[in-house]
């Protein structure tokens, strides 16, 4: 039975590090600042066991040295990424295992915002749900900038994620939602489940409540970067870029490279 708690602590203005915890041992998830962190942590008497990160940017890893400070803990991170930190590199395959709290991850290779993004997903045992720690690949109706990958990179990575069971829950570090939303509403008007999400998330961030995890469920029904062959989405990308938009790919790009410059 899955008694795991998860919890979003903001840090920055608007990067989320997810904290897992048994209700003594934690494992932080991109910690690109220690103190909120560490007032987390204290706050409800938690200890850290590990430290798992997605991928090499400043806001997912720069608390990581002041957090471990003499203390000896693992931390795991993409082999084929500069990290000084990282103690256990990993790789697409790979498994991790962590005693307390107790946690078992599939490693999932997500090139595309950076050349050796990975993610995390835990299958969980019956009757829990699983749950995916995916960085910056895949946001809560959104996907993260293409800095190092391409978008044929981004797209099989993005496809990898929505393969996932439905009930998965997804832990992204970026509080994007609404802005997402606003963008995906250009993109996919008709969509009725995205309209009532927007007024949603609107009413969840009015009363300053995390949008998040979102689900793969949800996702494959409102995030354009996973409905970029949808026949609505790809009218909507024709006449709004006026393009042709002949296959999936084109639809991707053309999506991301809009949200680049969407106000
Ligand atoms: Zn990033
Ligand atoms: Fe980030």
């Amino acid at each position: 039975m899955n008694t795991l708690e998860y919890v979003p602590v903001p840090a920055f203005a608007d990067n989320y590090i997810w904290l897992v915890s048994d209700g003594r041992d934690a494992v932080a998830v991109d910690p690109g600042e220690a103190a909120p962190v560490r007032a987390y942590l204290a706050k409800r008497g938690w200890r850290l066991a590990a430290i798992l990160l997605t991928h090499h940017h400043a806001d997912h890893v720069g608390g990581v040295a002041e957090l471990i400070g003499d203390t000896p803990i693992p931390v795991y991170g993409p082999a084929a990424e500069a990290i000084p930190v990282v103690t256990h590199p990993l790789a697409g395959g790979d498994r991790v295992t962590i005693s307390a709290p107790h946690l078992e991850l599939d490693v999932l290779d997500v090139p595309g915002h950076t050349r050796g993004h990975i993610a995390y997903f835990e299958a969980g045992e019956a009757p829990g749900v699983p749950h995916v720690f995916c960085g910056d690949t895949l946001f809560a109706c959104g996907c993260g900038r293409l800095f190092e990958g391409t978008p044929p990179q981004m797209l099989a990575s993005l496809d990898a994620l929505a393969a996932l069971p439905g009930e998965t829950q997804v832990h992204c570090a970026h509080e994007y939602t609404l802005s997402n939303i606003r963008f995906a509403l250009a993109c996919d008007p008709e969509n009725a489940r995205l309209r009532q999400w927007h007024d949603e998330a609107a009413a969840m961030r009015a009363r300053d409540v995390p949008t998040l995890p979102t689900t793969i469920a949800h996702e494959r029904a409102v995030n354009p970067f996973l409905r970029s062959d949808d026949p609505a989405v790809v009218k909507a990308l024709g006449e709004q870029l006026h393009e042709t938009v002949p296959d999936r790919l084109a639809s991707f790009t053309l999506m991301r490279e809009w949200k680049n410059r969407f106000r």
